[in-house]
């Protein structure tokens, strides 16, 4: 009678196993292994993940995301122990306007394209140090998509082309009327027409 008890013993074991596996596997389901991209000829793969975080941080700032795509990727081999990642992400971030701070929904379109190496690929170091999001042959999702996201943001973010900002005396927002302030000195105004007189001649 003892051989079934050992083999129902092992079962356990066997379950307790992957239950381990796939909970390991949750934990870095950000990291995309791409050794068989990298090893490969002609080799391409397509993958369709969440992106995860709630909020995205820049110079100092906290952003709430209040909608996201899934992240599509596909990765190609371009050589020997080289491959090319593309794809795209769409996020809407909730980023102050810069003249009255009141709070806009600003869609951001992702579409990226990126060479990356595997550890044992000829290249210079230098090239390697400027793939962070690269660890070993997996790719840190998350990381390559904030840097992505980074490159993408917006220079200036405005509630509308005409804001009229925040009285700098008062701190009033003058979209909602004047407030009665003697805005002799610095009007607030004059900051939407400098902006009309630099986008001109960046274009
Ligand atoms: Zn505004
Ligand atoms: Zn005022």
């Amino acid at each position: 009678m003892r051989p079934p008890p050992l083999y129902l013993f092992k079962c356990v074991v066997g379950i307790c196993f992957s239950l381990n596996d796939a909970q390991i596997h949750r934990e870095l389901d950000m990291l995309i292994n791409l050794t068989d991209v990298f090893t490969s000829a002609g080799k391409e793969r397509r993958e369709s993940l969440p992106y995860k975080p709630d909020s995205f941080s820049y110079m100092g700032n906290t952003y709430r995301i209040q909608e996201k795509s899934p992240i599509t990727f596909s990765f190609s081999n371009t050589g020997n122990g080289r491959a090319l990642i593309r794809g795209s992400v769409d996020l809407t971030l909730e980023i102050p306007c810069d003249r009255c701070l009141q709070m806009v929904d600003v869609p951001l379109a992702a579409a990226f394209e990126q060479e990356v190496f595997s550890p044992d690929a000829n290249q210079q170091s230098e090239d390697q140090d400027e793939q962070s999001f690269m660890q070993g042959y997996e790719l840190d999702v998350e990381a390559f998509v904030n840097n992505e996201i980074l490159i993408h943001m917006p220079v200036k973010v405005l509630c509308k082309p005409d804001c009229r900002g925040i009285c700098k005396k008062c701190g009033h927002n003058l979209n909602q009327g004047e407030c009665g302030c003697d805005t002799f000195v610095p009007d607030p105004r004059m900051a939407a027409i400098k902006d009309i007189f630099n986008a001109d001649k960046e274009v």
